[in-house]
């Protein structure tokens, strides 16, 4: 969305067709190619009854560009994706191939998780892989001043492997209510093998979904259909693999005159409430077009050098609908650095690879590691090979 994987005057590496995959004997652990998507990883970990630990909740996205954002998920109890990775090997600016893991090129494992791919190619990665299992749908919708203290009480009744919330976008309660999902593991594990099923009325979602974007009676609509329509008729089971076997088409944007665009904000547990209280003032005084926010927990990050849960923390990822004119882009970069100063004054952070619209200031308060990270950039990659939009606009310049 910033350019984080491009460059003027680069050249674009393609790396779709290293996308070989290896589980090994005791079904623990991947080898992967860097190309490899999660639409395909997912389809073979399921025919050993395996599934990914940690990725983002769409399918769509490629082992390499995930952990060199070191994405996270709803995953339960859960430091971002990095957490799960065992080693990679990285083709380095001088076209050397070294084995990094966090006893070998330890640095380099640090800088590269997370690092946008301004250290090298990531050739192939180490995966530590999970059981696919069956869950239990439980939601509940409760006030979003309620919110975290009934989260905490449901997650501590134990087994959880999956959560999140997804809070009311429509004007009549803007971000007063909450559903909140937990995913249980069922007691009762089938053990037998079933293949992937396409997701639950993915039609009906896309139809509700779009529809919502101009409207707010169709906000309301899709609030009335997840919460009173939608438990009535979904299957309360499902299998681990079928729920993040979800591709990106269920909901993108299709249209030529506005587009859609992505934030994610993370703040500590006792700035929650302040966080969203400041949301439900910002976004309506600015004229943001909020489609969709949730909520999920990340748990602290101790692997990646520029890491966005230094602490534990709940991430705020929200969807935004903006015209694709001049005007259309200078709201939302105002809205956008608004809101990453609410998150920094909180102190948390906001995620990198959307739009490049937070000032160098406000990049380098939210992660002031990336001063030290950019020197270690110029160390291991003296004559700048690998470069993007990302780096151009935040990093020191020579
Ligand atoms: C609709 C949507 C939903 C999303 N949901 C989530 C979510 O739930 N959680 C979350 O954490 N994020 C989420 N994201 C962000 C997403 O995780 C990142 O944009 C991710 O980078 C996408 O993966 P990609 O394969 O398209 O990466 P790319 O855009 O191709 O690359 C991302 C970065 O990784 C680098 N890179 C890619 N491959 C390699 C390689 N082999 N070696 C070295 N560097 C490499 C690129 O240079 C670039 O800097 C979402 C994004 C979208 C558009």
């Amino acid at each position: 969305m910033g350019g984080q994987s491009i460059a003027s005057d680069g050249i674009l590496i393609d790396m779709a067709k290293v996308a070989w995959m290896e589980l090994n004997e005791d079904k623990t652990m991947l080898r992967v190619g860097a190309g490899a998507r999660w639409n395909a990883v997912i389809a073979y970990l399921n025919k050993y009854d395996c599934s990914v630990a940690v990725m983002q909740s769409n399918n769509s996205f490629s082992v390499g560009g995930s952990i060199s954002v070191n994405c996270h998920g709803w995953q339960f109890g859960r430091p971002p994706i990095a957490d799960t990775v065992a080693s990679f090997s990285l083709m380095k600016a001088d076209g050397e191939v070294l084995h990094c893991s966090r006893s070998e090129n330890a640095e380099l494992f640090s800088l590269v998780l997370g690092g946008y791919g301004l250290f090298g190619v990531i050739l192939e990665a180490r995966l530590k892989v999970v059981p696919n299992e069956r869950y239990r749908l439980e939601q509940y919708m409760v006030p979003s001043t309620d919110a975290i203290a009934l989260y905490e009480a449901k997650v501590a009744q134990g087994d959880v492997a999956m959560a999140y919330g997804r809070m009311r976008v429509d004007a009549d309660m803007f971000l007063g209510e909450v559903i909140i999902n937990v995913l249980r593991r069922n007691e009762d594990q089938v053990i037998a093998h079933e293949a992937l099923k396409d997701p639950d009325m993915r039609v009906i979602r896309r139809s509700l979904f779009r529809g919502s974007v101009g409207s707010n009676y169709g906000k309301r609509l899709r609030w009335w259909a997840e919460t009173v329509v939608q438990p009535k008729i979904r299957s309360g089971e499902i299998w681990r693999n079928d729920l993040m076997n979800e591709p990106v088409s269920v909901f993108e944007n299709r249209k030529d005159a506005n587009t859609d665009i992505l934030h994610e904000y993370f703040v500590p547990k006792d700035q929650v409430g302040p966080f969203i209280a400041t949301l439900r003032s910002i976004i309506p005084a600015q004229g943001g077009n909020l489609l969709n926010l949730t909520v999920r927990h990340v748990s602290t990050d101790d692997d990646t050098y520029l890491r966005y849960a230094d602490q534990p923390m709940f991430a705020f990822v929200m969807l935004f609908n903006q015209k694709r004119t001049k005007d259309g882009e200078a709201q939302m970069q105002e809205l956008t650095r608004a809101l990453i100063d609410t998150a920094i004054d909180l102190g948390g952070r906001y995620y990198l690879p959307y739009r490049l619209h937070a000032t160098p200031e406000q990049f380098h308060r939210a992660y002031p590691m990336a001063e030290t990270f950019f020197e270690r950039k110029a160390h291991y990659d003296p004559d700048l090979l690998f470069q993007n939009a990302f780096y151009r606009r935040y990093a020191p310049k020579p």
